[in-house]
């Protein structure tokens, strides 16, 4: 692997400035390599690479069956380099070897999914007129682009890259520049394993210049895009340019409806972990806690004394969070913190970062804030960090209210014993995900995901996303 390349038409290739820029270890703030600062002509390079290989390449005449083998192997060979990729993650990251650990299984299982599903994927055919035979054929794009954040690099690799495969289409992805080590190892890996050159293209760089090229590249049919909802608006203008659609998946404010007849028991573990898994840098993160008020002072008491165990520590520690992705994000994190404090939003419990960690990681002492006032910022905005809020509601109106007055509609999760509120509540959310008396952030690949307003359009995950890579093409034969 060399690592200052791209990986363009199955060889690592120069930027064509040969620039690039450094990666910094979370964990000690420290730089231990480097990576390609490509530009529009580096982009160029990728999109034509797939382009060949889609239309006059090995891969666009690959079967689906062919095609559904090839991701399966590819699955198969991640989950032998289980151990290889766990460590590049964990040190691109900071995530705690456990969790990097658990998000290579993820990846391995996209491809698993969509390497038994892309045989499945089928049209139709319709009745019509008398004399007539229509059939409905499901196509790939053709130049999938797709770009990703920090958070997930290695599942979020599987997660827009395995359907996108697997529905025939040829791909060109720029990672974020935080975290570029998984995805250009994998694209090495799945050469190794048969993929035709052109099929899988990975370019570095900043947004800015290498992921604004990408998204404005004429040759490219359709964007996939995860990170912030202000890019994300960037994104779909420039497909517009080019009079493309594109799949925006923007994070969240999701919050966790908690009623009075819930089990706390099993409610608050779930809870915690739904906000500091990945040290709460996770789209779907239950970042905001609705409490029915007449259980609030017990539920609140048993989530502050459960809160106050979350430790902190460096990724080889195996706490339960690492340290922030980057200087920057932490310094944003630690805003949003000072902000609640000073304008006298009571601290709950605060968690403990383990003694022993490196003074120049990106460490920040995950917090638990409540009451939150309803129009302090933590309950609307996504903080993108292991702080969470809690706010009380007065009955089951009051609770939908809350919990729909945010910009965004991700996923949601419900905690009653009560069965007919569960369905009633649930189906009044604004949400693409809901949970009941569980909650799933981070992988669950069979399920459709995504949301809608601030947190984006699109479906990704399941046989959803598949539908979302693909495209119809209705074809009328006049047979007499
Ligand atoms: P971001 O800027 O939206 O980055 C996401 C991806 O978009 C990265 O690959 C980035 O490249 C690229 N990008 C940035 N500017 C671009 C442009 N003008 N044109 C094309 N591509 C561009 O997100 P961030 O700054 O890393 O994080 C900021 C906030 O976004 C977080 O605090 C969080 O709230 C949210 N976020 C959400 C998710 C999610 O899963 N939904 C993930 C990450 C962040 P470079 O990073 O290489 O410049
Ligand atoms: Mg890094």
């Amino acid at each position: 692997m060399e690592s200052s390349k791209n990986f363009i038409d199955g060889e690592w290739r120069a930027p064509h400035s040969e620039a690039t820029l450094p990666t910094i270890e979370p964990a000690t703030g420290r730089s231990y390599g480097q990576i390609a600062d490509s530009d529009a002509r580096d982009v160029d390079a990728a999109v034509a690479a797939a382009r060949a290989a889609y239309d006059v390449g090995a891969w666009g005449r690959t079967s689906a069956c062919e095609r559904g083998r090839l991701l399966s192997r590819f699955g198969q060979r991640i989950a032998d380099l289980a151990d290889e990729l766990t460590t590049m993650e964990s040190r691109d990251t900071g995530k705690p070897i456990q969790v990097a650990k658990a998000d290579i299984a993820a990846l391995a299982r996209y491809f698993e999914f969509y390497g038994g599903a892309a045989d499945k994927l089928h049209g139709e055919t319709i009745p019509y007129q008398t004399g007539y035979q229509v059939s409905v054929l499901r196509e790939p794009h053709g130049v999938t682009g797709h770009i990703l954040p920090w958070n997930y690099p290695a599942q979020m690799f599987g997660r827009t890259l395995a359907p996108a495969l697997a529905a025939g289409n040829a791909t060109v992805l720029k990672p974020a520049e935080d975290a570029c080590a998984t995805a250009l190892r994998l694209a090495e890996v799945a050469t190794e394993i048969g993929f035709p050159p052109g099929a899988i293209n990975v370019v570095t760089g900043a947004g800015a210049t290498a992921g604004a090229a990408l998204a404005a590249h004429g040759g490219v049919d359709f964007m996939s895009f995860t990170g912030s909802p202000q890019v994300g608006q960037i994104i779909q203008k420039l497909c517009a340019d080019h009079y493309i659609t594109c799949t925006l998946e923007l994070g969240g404010k999701s919050p966790q409806l908690v009623f009075a007849d819930a089990d706390f028991d099993s409610t608050v573990p779930v809870i915690i972990n739904a906000i500091i898994q990945n040290s709460g840098q996770t789209c779907s993160a239950g970042s905001r806690v609705l409490v029915q008020r007449s259980a609030y002072d017990t539920f609140v008491k048993r989530l502050a004394d459960a809160f106050v165990r979350v430790r902190v520590g460096a990724p080889e520690m195996r706490r339960d969070c690492g340290p922030i992705i980057t200087h920057k994000q932490q310094t944003r994190v630690q805003g949003f913190i000072d902000a609640a404090v000073r304008a006298g939003v009571p601290v709950l419990a605060q968690g403990l970062i383990e003694d022993g960690v490196d003074p120049h990681g990106f460490y920040t002492t995950p917090t638990l804030f409540g009451p939150v006032p309803r129009d302090n910022s933590l309950a609307h905005e996504e903080v993108f960090g292991p702080v969470l809020c809690v706010l009380p509601f007065e009955d089951e109106a009051d609770a939908i209210e809350l919990a729909n007055s945010t910009e965004y509609g991700l996923a949601a999760g419900i905690w009653t014993r009560d069965g007919a509120r569960q369905i009633r509540v649930g189906k009044r959310l604004r949400a693409g995900q809901v949970f009941i008396n569980c909650y799933g952030a981070g992988a669950g690949i069979e399920l459709p995901f995504g949301g809608s307003r601030k947190s984006g359009h699109g479906r990704e995950k399941g046989f959803a996303a598949l539908h979302d890579f693909t495209t119809t093409k209705t074809m009328v034969q006049h047979h007499g």
